[in-house]
């Protein structure tokens, strides 16, 4: 028969990818926990309308959702991004009423992308979202965490930090009737795309790749002349903040950010180290979205690193102490009730030593390649149960990494054995 292939953009990890991917969950889970936050876990489907009242013209709810119609006829999908979600969930739950939370939530995501080095369809995110704080003080503060994970992650150098202001709504209006304005003069020279893109969402040409456009902007009007006095002072504290706390970081009036909610503060991490696909976390305000999807009006800032993009950098440039011992202990079973005495010795094992993080393993097949096994385990022990063994109520034990001869012990002589070697600290 044929083998059937995972779908195009959507990737397997195997037990040694997961490897990496379980330091870097680790450690950002460690991070959050260190900082006060606590994690929220919500669906991975939802009702489409989610989506879409959220981020109505965003290319990944316009062109990149995977949306299907279930048996009852309604229209769902699966979640693009995590933070409607999110802000979903905190007012289902009532969450923001009580409390101003810091949270924080990983897991995949679905965009109907090109699949690129930097890009799949299904997708991580490690994410954090904070509800019911308007100073600038908390933007300061994610900004300063998302720091100290690249720092516990080893690639702070890797990575440098853009920010942008797009002021509020006001702002933001007028800013786009003046680009619009000033287009409107070069109108032969763009492309049907991109006078749509003017057209409907006009500040999504900041961040555009095409080089005639990159060209027209040097002399566009800038957002930074549009923004009010308290917008801008809010932003001056941030910056202050930024600098207090030894973040270099520099301003890019360009970046906009692909979701429709941001407002006020934006930011971008950006690695050289990958192409085209550069931008390793990204985040900033969204103080209306709360209101836009049935809660009572509440300021509200996050951001998402994408998992995928953060494990190519840790691949290329951090010093991985990757632990590619599945097993300490390995049981060689040569006969058929050895294997009897060996799932009641490890069952036992487990009980005594649990505090030590030792791993058991046991051979159930195959006597002769059982050595080999505990040997590719990277067993540092063997433990052997034989006929003799049996009747003499022994284990032998033999050291896996050394010439020494196998030993035979009695169990609780094992268990002191054990409590020895693999002691803490
Ligand atoms: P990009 O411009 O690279 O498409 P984006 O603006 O669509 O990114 P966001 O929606 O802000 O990305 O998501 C936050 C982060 O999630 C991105 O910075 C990136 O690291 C990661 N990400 C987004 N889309 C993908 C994808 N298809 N595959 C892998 N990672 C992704
Ligand atoms: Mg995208």
């Amino acid at each position: 028969m044929s083998k059937i292939a995972t779908l195009r953009g959507m990737n397997d990890l195997t037990p040694e990818e997961v490897r990496v991917w379980n330091i870097a969950e680790e450690i950002i889970k460690r991070v959050f926990t260190s900082y006060g936050y606590e994690e929220i876990r919500f669906p991975i489907v939802e009702k489409t309308e989610l989506f879409t009242r959220s981020n109505e013209s965003a290319d990944i709810v316009t062109k990149e959702m995977y949306t299907f119609e279930d048996k009852g006829g309604d229209s769902i999908s699966l979640r693009p991004e995590g933070t409607a979600g999110c802000v979903r969930a905190a007012i289902d739950n009532d969450l923001i009423r009580i409390d101003s939370p810091r949270l924080w939530y990983q897991g995949p995501m679905f965009r109907y992308e090109r699949p690129q080095k930097g890009r799949s369809r299904q997708f991580y995110q490690s994410s954090a979202e904070v509800f019911g704080i308007r100073s600038p003080e908390i933007d300061a503060e994610l900004i300063i965490l998302c720091s100290r994970i690249w720092k516990e992650l080893g690639i702070e150098k890797n990575l440098s930090l853009e920010i942008n202001n797009l002021g509020d709504e006001k702002t933001r209006k007028s800013y786009a009737k003046s680009l619009q304005d000033y287009f409107k003069n070069y109108e032969e020279e763009l492309d049907p795309d991109l006078r749509k893109k003017i057209n409907e969402n006009p500040l999504r040409v900041l961040d555009s790749k095409s080089d005639s456009i990159k060209n027209l902007l040097n002399d566009a009007p800038k957002i930074s002349d549009f923004i009010s006095e308290n917008s801008q002072s809010d932003f001056n504290d941030l910056i202050f903040l930024l600098k207090e706390a030894g973040i270099k970081f520099s301003i890019n009036q360009k970046l906009v950010r692909g979701l429709d909610y941001y407002n006020q503060t934006v930011y971008e991490w950006k690695t050289n180290q990958l192409g085209a696909q550069d931008t390793v976390c990204g985040g900033g305000r969204y103080d209306n979205l709360v209101e836009e999807l049935g809660g009572k009006p509440c300021s509200a800032t996050g951001f998402s690193i994408g998992m995928e993009r953060l494990i190519l950098l840790m691949k290329e440039t951090a010093e991985l102490n990757l632990d590619n011992k599945s097993v300490n202990l390995f049981f060689v079973c040569l006969t058929k009730e050895s294997v009897q005495k060996a799932i009641m010795y490890s069952e036992s094992l487990r009980e005594k030593v649990s505090n030590l993080g030792i791993k058991i393993n046991m051979g159930l097949e195959g006597a002769g390649s059982q050595f080999k096994k505990a040997d590719k385990s990277g067993a540092s022990l063997a433990l052997i149960l034989g006929d003799d063994e049996l009747k003499s109520d022994t284990i032998s034990i033999k050291d896996l990494r050394s010439n020494s001869d196998q030993e035979a012990i009695s169990y609780d002589d094992l268990v002191k054995r054990i409590k020895k070697i693999y002691k803490k600290g």
